[in-house]
């Protein structure tokens, strides 16, 4: 016989999932109504609504994908990408090589824009190789690079995109709700998120919003989109505009209630307060890993508020300092991934999780884990900086 789950409190620090609001919780025990009942469908409209808030755009096409963020990539890339296509993939972390992945699987060629993790992609060689490859439609990548905390100027990409006559598409799982993101201003025509980062929620949906110019794209394609369930001709039958709403998939129901309220909670707090509450807490979380003599990654202008990436002390062990901080304080931070795999940690300053109460407790238990394991880390200061700015602030 087994008994029913009750998973540990935890205080989520990582690079996602983040701590889901209590709200949100709540709102996922209601109880579940047909996806068809009117009452939904009007609850749909609302999270269309909010989630074209969310994405600063009136695309009509702009909607949550059943699934979680690798699901709305792989629903950009197979909409998007035709077999025969070239396509310029940015790649300066962990994500772009998965856009790159869905390129080659959509049996298009993959055209790279490499930049070095930990910094941004570099608006001067994505314009030289797009000089070097007239025969590019679309420009690929990650706004927020959530394995290394690097963000990129996503507005500078897509206008340069647009120079050579070239869709965009771009990764925002890490951004949206926590940094600027302006899709119409920017002409983004495809767009991906995810619920579980700065959006309050948990793991399990994946907002995606598309420019008219990229619907006229999905239209004219000569081979159907090879994906029966990311097709957008079919979604759209469900998520489209009107009340004859016709069946395409159950709709998970329980969770699109959670992210109406998520939304409803960022629209209530307003985008430019969300988004000035990430940097003021992550100069506080920065000014105490700073005076503990921890080092970020990332240059400061290239600097993603949400995701601080910093590099592990000499002679510290990453797996057993991260397992102490969960078991002692159950406090979840992440751990390196690829090529700064056992060489970084990832905090995270996500969503809900971004409040000053975290930034202490983080800034405590880490000095004290990294004082038993032995670090050379400045001791009993940490939170005095933190203090002071936002004291600053
Ligand atoms: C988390 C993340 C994803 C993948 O989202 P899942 O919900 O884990 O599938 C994609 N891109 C970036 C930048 C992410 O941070």
């Amino acid at each position: 016989m087994s008994s029913p789950f009750h998973p540990p409190r935890r205080v989520l620090m990582g690079p996602g999932p983040s701590d889901v609001s209590p709200r949100v919780l709540e709102a996922l025990a209601r109880p579940t109504i047909g996806h068809l009942d009117p009452e939904f469908v009007a609850l749909m409209d609302e999270i269309k609504g909010l989630l074209q808030y969310a994405f600063q755009t009136e695309n009509p096409m702009t909607m949550p994908v059943s699934a979680p963020g690798s699901a709305g990539m792989e629903c950009c890339f197979v909409n998007l990408v035709e077999p025969g296509d070239t396509v310029v993939v940015c790649q300066n972390g962990v994500f772009g090589g998965r856009m790159k992945e869905n390129v080659i699987r959509a049996g298009a060629k993959p055209v790279m824009v490499e930049d070095p993790w930990g910094r941004a992609v570099d608006p001067d060689k994505l314009r030289d190789t797009l000089k070097r490859h007239p025969e590019a439609s679309l420009v690929a990548f990650v706004h927020a690079e959530t394995s290394t905390g690097a963000q990129s100027d996503a507005a500078t990409l897509c206008a340069i995109a647009r120079e050579f006559d070239c869709l965009t598409l771009v990764d925002a799982v890490t951004s949206l709700g926590g940094t600027p993101v302006r899709v119409d201003a920017w002409g983004v025509d495809a767009i991906y998120s995810g619920t579980q980062k700065c959006l309050s929620c948990p793991p399990g949906l994946s907002p995606v919003s598309f420019s008219e110019r990229a619907l006229e794209r999905i239209r004219d394609r000569g081979h159907p989109v090879q994906s029966w369930f990311l097709d957008l001709n079919l979604v759209m039958s469900y998520w489209g505009e009107g009340t004859q709403r016709a069946y395409h998939h159950t709709a998970p129901v329980n969770a699109l209630y959670g992210l109406h309220e998520g939304l409803t909670m960022l629209r209530e707090e307003g985008l430019e307060n969300a988004w000035a509450r990430h940097r003021r807490h992550h100069q506080a979380l920065k000014a105490g890993l700073e005076a503990m003599g921890l080092e970020f990654v990332v240059p400061e202008a290239e600097r993603l508020p949400q995701l601080n990436a910093v590099r592990i002390p000499e002679g510290v062990e990453d797996a057993s300092v991260r397992r102490r901080l969960l078991d002692a304080y159950g406090l979840e931070i992440g751990a390196g991934l690829g090529a700064l795999a056992g060489k970084v940690w990832r905090i995270g300053l996500m969503g809900y999780a971004c409040n000053r109460r975290n930034v202490t407790y983080c800034l405590s238990a880490l000095e004290s884990v990294l004082g038993e394991a032995g670090a050379a880390i400045e001791r009993g200061v940490a939170l005095e900086a933190a203090q002071r700015a936002y004291d600053r602030m």
